[in-house]
């Protein structure tokens, strides 16, 4: 079946209100009740059969299409960031501290509107369509997992996910077969030395100077440790030590992310700042802690499903260019997916065409809206592209 493009573009004018209607009153993660709420009474009032509160805050729909075909399930992550808003739109963020700053909200939106437009056309919908609203997505462990034990892939052949995403220009489709998104792991340093008066720092053990120390030390391990052509990355993202300018600081926490593709890598990483940690606290006299959080897998595609996304993207004319991309750094729970079935999570680009949009988890952060028509198109023509496969052995 081709898509109605009339009733796609009706929808997304529908789109946009319920996204801007996220975009003003977020919820972080695992905490998305009103969000929750919304989309499953517009789900439930199109007639689709609905789940509420799976592992904990998410809705997952079911469409049975009027045709023979398989059973494909569409994911969008449902969550906001810790951030604070400073946009200047008349839909910026009501919630002080809290904001959409990764397009989960487009991502939200623009699956409500898949789900609407299969909801208009059911009788010449082959096969099943699985609707995966998810909770969690930015915090560990993800709402994934839940999602998962919770039966969201039960039946399921095939299931794809998309990401708006403001580096490239709106309406670019980029994806790549295997390993496409890397495995982000955070850590927890903790410095236990002894305060004291500043003036006096030899009756004193300075948690602080171990802790630049360290920050400037574990640098190396990425330069000096890791194969030059392997990825890696590992950035310390906050530091907090210290009362007041005439205090020797008694603690000092470090804290950051290690990204990585392949576990070897991972694991050398992870020894490389054991090693570390542990001299330089030697050295400074200090006690310390080092918790280490294991985080998603890397996303890997399917080669097959990820081939089926840019063919169909490219079929489309869609309104971007579609390519093969790189590798990126950045994490998704979308791989516990992608460990249980084949399927392709893909970017749809969201960005101002001269590359000046703001990155995602920036303050300033917002989507070009008809990205997410791009997106509901897309992820439609894949779904039905998949559902009529005959499918492999
Ligand atoms: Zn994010
Ligand atoms: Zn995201």
């Amino acid at each position: 079946m081709g898509i109605h493009e009339q009733d796609l573009a009706a929808l997304h004018e529908q789109a946009v209100a319920w996204r801007r209607h996220l975009h003003m009153h977020p919820e972080l993660s695992f905490q998305e009740t009103r969000t929750a709420a919304m989309i499953a009474d517009l789900l439930e009032a199109w007639g689709l059969a609905v789940r509420r509160g799976v592992a904990g805050t998410g809705v997952i729909a079911t469409l049975e299409g009027g045709l023979p075909g398989r059973t494909i399930a569409l994911r969008a992550d449902i969550d906001a960031l810790p951030i604070q808003d400073e946009k200047e739109t008349e839909y910026a963020s009501t919630v002080p501290g809290v904001m959409h700053a990764c397009g989960h909200d487009g991502h939200t939106a623009q699956l409500l509107a898949a789900a609407r437009y299969y909801s208009m056309h059911r009788e010449e919908t082959a096969g099943t369509r699985v609707f995966l609203f998810q909770p969690g997505e930015e915090v560990l462990p993800g709402g994934a997992l839940g999602m998962i034990a919770a039966g969201a892939l039960d039946g399921v052949d095939a299931v794809y996910g998309i990401h708006l995403w403001s580096p490239f220009p709106c309406g670019t489709v980029a994806t790549r077969p295997g390993p496409f998104m890397a495995e982000p792991d955070e850590f927890e340093i903790e410095i236990a030395g002894q305060g004291g008066h500043a003036g006096l720092p030899h009756e004193a053990k300075d948690a602080l100077v171990a802790g630049a120390h360290l920050v400037v030390a574990l640098q190396t391990v990425v330069s000096r440790s890791v194969d030059p052509l392997e990825a890696a990355v590992l950035s310390i993202g906050q530091i907090r030590a210290g009362t007041a300018r005439n205090v020797i600081a008694d603690s000092c926490r470090l804290s950051g992310t290690i990204r990585s593709f392949d576990p070897r890598v991972r694991e050398l990483v992870r020894g490389r700042m054991d090693d570390i940690i542990r001299h330089t606290c030697e050295l400074h006299g200090v006690d310390y802690s080092f918790e280490f959080y294991e985080g998603y897998p890397p996303v890997v595609n399917d080669a097959a499903e990820a081939d089926r996304v840019l063919r169909v993207a490219s079929e489309l004319h869609a309104a971007g260019e579609v390519r093969q991309c790189e590798r990126i750094m950045a994490g998704e729970d979308f791989a516990y997916y992608l460990k249980e079935r084949p399927g392709c999570f893909f970017f749809v680009g969201a960005g101002r065409a001269d590359g000046t949009s703001a990155p995602h988890h920036h303050p300033g952060f917002d989507i070009d809206e008809r990205a997410m028509l791009h997106a509901a198109r897309l992820l439609i023509a894949v779904a039905d592209d998949a559902a009529g496969d005959s499918g492999r052995a």
